[in-house]
């Protein structure tokens, strides 16, 4: 297995992470991503009783799209309404002027394809819909009513022939239908809250951002963000409305961790 997805399965959650790798995706999402011209950035993972944009999936979206506008990329992102204003803050906060996309849920995101002539679409941390259709949390609560169908996205661009990649750290995520089985089988409650989508390149990590940030370790480690940047961009989400996903909390922290542990990652890649 390559360094870098070592050092991303690391799994201080203990939710099974590592039965969901596939080894030497991280490579070929890379390669996907060098080729790609106009690379579409979906994120959002609506938690708490409002569905408000969870810590986990924005930050990564958003030093994934600075490193590739910096690589001379066009980038937009994507997400749905309740997670506006904070992938708006975050927009703005990265100092990207990339378009940002909100969907409603009634709405079909189809269009933003050709919209944008996306030639790629990665997904982090984004709710995938499960065997039965619906949308379900870590804890295997429905959330189809405050998520909107951007899943919908790495559907349409498969069967349109666009690459896609997923990213995601729990097997609800789009891109987990290509190791549906193995989160069946490895993770709690993965019966039924197993995303039947799939994507081309799967990246599985012990948080989504980590994910994230193993893609751009992989294309050039100069691109990955400073740990302070990355407490300012979540202190920017946290004021914007964002929660910790698992402590449900107004918390600058990802996922529960400490935030020591949770930054040390972007410390390792660097220091490869
Ligand atoms: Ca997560």
């Amino acid at each position: 297995m390559q360094d870098v997805e070592r050092l991303i399965a690391r799994d201080p959650g203990g939710r099974g992470v590592a039965a969901l790798l596939v080894p030497g995706d991280l490579d070929r999402a890379a390669g996907a991503v060098t080729a790609a011209n106009r690379v579409l950035i979906i994120t959002g993972f609506g938690v708490g009783p409002h569905g408000v944009a969870e810590t986990d999936g924005p930050p990564g979206a958003l030093f994934l799209g600075r490193a590739l506008a910096r690589l001379g990329k066009q980038v937009i992102f994507a997400t749905h309404r309740l997670c506006e204003p904070v992938m708006a803050a975050g927009v703005a906060s990265v100092g990207l002027s990339a378009p940002l996309e909100v969907l409603d849920r009634a709405q079909s995101p189809a269009p933003l394809l050709e919209r944008h002539q996306v030639d790629l679409v990665i997904s982090i941390e984004l709710p995938g819909r499960a065997a039965d259709g619906q949308y379900y949390n870590m804890r295997g609560i429905p959330i189809t009513e405050r998520t909107a169908p951007l899943d919908e996205l790495l559907l349409v661009a498969k069967a349109r022939a666009i690459p896609t990649i997923g990213v995601g750290d729990g097997g609800n995520e789009a891109g987990m239908g290509k190791v549906v089985e193995q989160v069946r089988q490895a993770v709690r409650g993965g019966e039924r809250i197993a995303s039947v989508v799939s994507a081309d390149y799967l990246i599985s990590a012990g948080t989504s951002n980590w994910g994230a940030y193993g893609l751009v370790a992989t294309l050039n480690p100069a691109l990955l963000p400073e740990p302070e940047e990355e407490v300012q961009l979540l202190t920017a989400l946290v004021v914007a409305g964002a929660l910790d996903g698992v402590k449900l909390e107004a918390a600058a922290t990802v996922d529960g961790l400490e935030q020591e542990e949770y930054l040390q990652i972007l410390r390792d890649l660097k220091g490869r």
